[in-house]
């Protein structure tokens, strides 16, 4: 579904991403670890052009994203292509003058083009999936930040995306509040999405990740299948920063 080639990126002189590989098949749920600064959220930034990568090439279903005939595309050109990534941040960023519901249906009417009617309806398909409708006339502002995650998960899942981009989805919450948004992720992968997961949650991916990649210094250092990289990790640096975060 997803393939990344030779994928660098450089802010002035700093190499942040020193060419990346990988591919991402159709259902599959990959699991994205490694120490601060090794470059995670450059590399999920670039491969929907937040960030432009400095080289290399991304295709989503063999349509190169960013890019045609060898020409940068603009932001309006990149509009369908990022439409097909959801990304859900460690911030949720949700517009606090907006119901719950809104917020959702906003994404799916400026993205998908959907009437309003036909985007509330989505809407609130997609915030049942994440147990959040019985907040659906909530503000934001009410709601905890496990709640707000799950409904900026909805907002992500309404652009009726073919691959999920989570960048540590987590991390922001107190701890009691971590599970639900784990659990809701728990059940999108097993309807069977193509996720990528930025993650420093090790049981979880080890749980519900296929797959395993391990970056370090804007490198893939390590990858392989979850349960093997993560009990038995072969690189010294992957052996070290798992021994460190447990
Ligand atoms: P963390 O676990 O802390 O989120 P990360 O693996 O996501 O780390 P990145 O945010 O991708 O790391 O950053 C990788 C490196 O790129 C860091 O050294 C960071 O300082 C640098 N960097 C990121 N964004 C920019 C930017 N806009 N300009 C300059 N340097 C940047
Ligand atoms: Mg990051």
């Amino acid at each position: 579904l997803l393939s990344v080639t030779g994928l660098t990126k450089s802010y002035g002189p700093v190499e942040v991403l020193k060419g990346i590989d990988f591919d991402v098949a159709a259902g599959e749920k990959i699991a994205l670890i490694g120490p601060s600064g090794s470059g995670k959220s450059t590399c999920l930034r670039c491969l929907n052009f937040l960030e432009k990568p400095s080289a290399g090439e991304i295709h989503l279903d063999g349509e190169r994203i960013g890019v045609r005939l060898d020409r940068p595309m603009n932001d309006r050109q990149l509009a369908p292509q990022r439409a097909e990534m959801g990304m859900v941040f460690q911030l949720f960023n949700l517009w606090p003058h907006l119901s719950v519901t809104e917020n959702v249906a906003i994404a799916a009417r400026k993205v998908r083009g959907l009437s309003a009617r036909e985007a509330r309806e989505l809407a609130l398909d997609m915030l049942a999936k994440v147990h959040m409708t019985h907040r659906a006339d909530a503000s934001p502002l009410e709601l905890s930040g496990g709640q707000q995650q799950r409904v900026a998960i909805a907002r992500a899942l309404a652009q009726k995306p073919k691959l999920m981009l989570f960048d540590e989805p987590t991390s922001a919450l107190d701890p009691e509040l971590v599970h639900e948004v784990l659990k809701v992720m728990e059940e999108l992968a097993a309807e069977g999405r193509t996720m990528l997961i930025v993650t420093h949650e090790i049981a979880f991916a080890r749980d519900i990740a296929d797959r395993v990649l391990f970056l370090d210094g804007g490198r893939i250092v390590e990858q392989g299948p979850a349960r093997d990289l993560i009990l038995s990790p072969r690189e010294p640096r992957t052996q070290a920063f798992l021994r460190q975060i447990r």
